[in-house]
């Protein structure tokens, strides 16, 4: 093509479009010159124009691989849709029987077809190979190249074929396209496809619009998302889980709340999924909670928020599904939650893979791990991870940075560091040289004879906890780097090296603490306090009910619903059934008093209700207790049910007490009759009834030891059934 081509021109009468977006123009005349092309964009920086814009001014048919058959069914829409016939694009892949394949390969041997989507397994097959090396190939345009690297979020051994089969077939320029590469990544694509040389075009990465946070996931965590989606209402948002299973509870959840939500992974049907995917882009639907199946063909441009429930794999899986929000530049918040926890679970199961993807697995999840428990600006890691520099102190834009952490000195810490991974020869990864500073003498250190060394417990004195952050934040600032070529070991720059000459200040912030106890800080945090006035009026009042209704007040309420009374202030019976222990029948009879109560309290308090937080939870085993009420109704013996459901009798006793104590009334008299003395079952329940509580322990201290616990249980039931429901 010429170089004088004007292609603004072209971009408006194929596209619509009146400008290039970023590098675009430069990628496509480079392209145009026949050079191989290396393009870095982020998600939605368009992409796919680098190689549908030349398709149409280059002389024969450009072959795209792409890994996602439903990705190129829309391109090839979008691109027919803009021509006056309908086979400028084809695509050739699994999802085409024999005579549209025919088809497909009659327009493109005369030359109708200008662009050719192909799935690398059908690149690669005989008949296509042989089919390809008999037309004109313009270009071979390789989308999702990062699918070639093991060390990339997405890998596919079939891309592995691309460079051979390529070969086969003919030479033409090649450009390689991805969203997401580290320099480890793209060194692999470069060799991989042998395309050394190619000029490479690297957008930055940074999301200006995107506002990263990290916060512990802590046992409230559906409720802190709930409450998160409320604030957030009708907004679109996509909530990213690890397991199918857990995708299912979510959004289970999330529609008890009365959010709009759907769950998508790839074990539910096709139609299923297409159907929700529509629902979101029509906002039929606001929130998706998916597993990372999702997304990746989906471009809507105002999705408002991005959680991650679990700690994600890797940063590049990270980065590109956080990449889903805000691609409109407007608001996009990215929330992920993050346990030791979680992150102890992950490695179990890398645990059980091969040597070599162990490995890669678990430098990709202390990536990861690094990130989240750093108190450095998300925004700087996450670039600093893709290679690029950040150099703003401040981004404003992430937790870091809105809450940023006193530094402290690292200057001898560093020194110690940079000393360390010389002493071993830049040899080993970060884990290896803090075992090493530590003065730990590992199996590994032994067996290299390191202990021996004079740096190794250099750092003995220090803060053990300094020296993750010290060596991330040295990474950071181009003290150390990690090679490439054999990915983790750390070595030092040349700054590094005049660092050790003549050392100087070295700031640095420690990393968050992660610990799983939070309960309490949530609570205070979430402002879910408990109110202890009306917490004290709540139990005046039910002492009043109980004392009417001649019964021990924890008949009327337990202590617990009481307490979530205070915490949630329902007023009307509805809300009320949302506090654990209350049911339908329980709220009927004693509710209307202590809504009453409740509103007044608030009314003269003035009391903002927090509605976001009184979150329905789905009860997991709803299943059951409808099956277990069903099969007393029937008088089916207790243990005879038990080894149904097969769970074992106290489990089912808790299920029942569960049960009674929401205000469902059971008659479990049939039984009782058969397994225990009329007399006994008499003097258990007498002390219910004067016994101010119905704890169990106190119960059969009380009782003398005469009889056992599951006779006094199964009493209890009786009488909490009897007298409160
Ligand atoms: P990527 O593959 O990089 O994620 P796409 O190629 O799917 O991005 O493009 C993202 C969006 O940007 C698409 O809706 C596309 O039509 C649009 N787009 C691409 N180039 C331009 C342009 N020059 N001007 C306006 N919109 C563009
Ligand atoms: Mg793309």
């Amino acid at each position: 093509m010429t170089k004088d081509v004007n292609l603004t021109e072209k971009l408006k009468q194929y596209f619509g479009f009146d400008k290039f977006k970023g590098d675009q123009e430069t990628i496509i005349r480079n392209l145009l010159a026949g050079n191989d092309t290396f393009v870095l964009m982020p998600t939605g920086g368009g992409k796919s124009l680098c190689y549908q814009l030349p398709s149409l001014l280059m002389e024969g048919t450009g072959i795209v691989i792409s890994p996602l058959i439903a990705l190129m069914k829309n391109q090839v829409d979008v691109m027919n849709g803009m021509s006056e016939h309908g086979c400028v694009a084809h695509y050739l892949n699994s999802s085409l029987n024999k005579s549209s394949i025919l088809e497909v390969m009659e327009d493109v041997r005369q030359r109708k077809t200008k662009l050719l989507y192909v799935a690398p397994e059908s690149l690669s097959k005989e008949e296509n190979i042989e089919f390809l090396k008999t037309i004109k190939v313009s270009f071979y345009a390789i989308d999702e190249a990062h699918c070639i690297s093991e060390w990339g979020h997405d890998f596919r051994p079939e891309y592995r074929n691309i460079r051979p089969t390529i070969m086969k077939i003919g030479k033409a320029p090649i450009i390689a396209l991805t969203a997401t590469a580290t320099d480890k990544v793209r060194s692999d694509i470069k060799k991989n496809l042998g395309i050394s040389d190619a000029k490479e075009f690297k957008s930055s990465f940074n999301r200006v619009n995107l506002y990263y946070e990290v916060r512990s996931k802590t046992q409230d965590v559906d409720r802190n998302i709930i409450m998160f989606i409320k604030q957030h209402a009708d907004k679109s948002g996509i909530i990213y889980c690890l397991s199918r299973k857990k995708v299912e509870e979510l959004a289970a959840v999330l529609q008890a709340n009365n959010i709009k939500a759907a769950p998508y992974h790839a074990g539910l049907d096709s139609a299923t999924r297409s159907q929700t995917q529509d629902d979101f882009l029509m906002e039929r639907i606001d929130v998706i909670v998916a597993t990372i199946a999702f997304g990746m063909g989906i471009d809507k441009p105002d999705v408002r928020f991005v959680i991650h429930y679990d700690i994600p794999k890797s940063l590049e899986g990270y980065y590109q599904e956080t990449g889903r929000a805000g691609r409109d530049g407007g608001e996009g918040l990215c929330i992920a939650f993050y346990s030791n926890q979680d992150l102890r679970k992950l490695e179990k199961f890398i645990d059980g893979k091969s040597g070599a993807e162990q490995d890669i697995g678990r430098q990709l999840l202390l990536e990861t791990a690094a990130y989240a428990e750093s108190s450095v600006c998300r925004r700087k890691m996450l670039l600093h991870y893709f290679g690029e520099e950040y150099t703003e102190e401040n981004c404003h834009n992430c937790d870091n940075c809105l809450h940023p952490k006193t530094k402290r000195e690292a200057k001898d810490a560093l020194l110690i560091v940079l000393k360390a991974v010389l002493a071993v020869k830049e040899n080993f990864r970060t884990d290896y040289v803090i075992n090493f500073i530590k003065g730990r003498p590992t199996d590994d250190i032994v067996s290299h004879g390191h202990h021996e060394l004079d740096e190794f417990g250099a750092g003995e004195d220090e803060d053990d906890k300094i020296w993750t952050p010290v060596i991330h934040q040295a990474l950071i600032a181009g003290y150390l780097k990690k090679d490439v070529e054999n990915y983790g070991l750390l070595k030092i720059t040349a700054s590094g090296r005049r660092f050790i000459k003549s050392p100087h200040s070295f700031m640095i912030v420690e990393d968050n603490e992660f610990n799983e106890d939070f309960e309490e800080e949530t609570r205070d945090s979430s402002g879910s306090t408990l109110d202890p006035e009306l917490y004290a009026m709540l139990k005046q009042l039910r002492k009043d009910v109980a004392e009417r209704n001649n019964v021990p007040p924890y008949v009327i309420f337990q202590d617990v619903s009481l307490e979530q009374m205070a915490v949630m202030y329902p007023i009307n019976l509805d809300e009320l059934q949302n506090i654990p222990g209350v049911g339908v029948g329980k709220a009927k009879r004693y509710g209307k008093e202590f809504c009453e109560l409740i509103e007044r309290h608030c009314t003269a308090n003035d009391i903002e209700r927090p509605e976001e937080l009184r979150v329905r939870t789905v009860a997991k085993k709803s299943m059951n207790k409808v099956k277990i009420i069903q099969a007393i109704d029937r008088q089916i013996p207790l243990d005879d049910i038990a080894s149904t459901e097969s769970i074992d009798f106290n489990e089912l006793l808790d299920e029942i007490e569960a049960i009674v104590y929401s205000g469902t009334k059971l008659n479990i008299d049939y039984f009782l009759e058969e397994v225990m003395d009329e007399d006994h079952i008499e003097d258990i329940y007498e002390y219910f009834r004067t016994s101010d509580t119905d704890n169990i322990p106190v119960a059969c201290e009380e009782l003398g030891g005469d009889y056992s616990e599951e006779e006094i249980r199964l009493v209890r039931i009786k009488f909490l059934s009897e007298m409160a429901n």
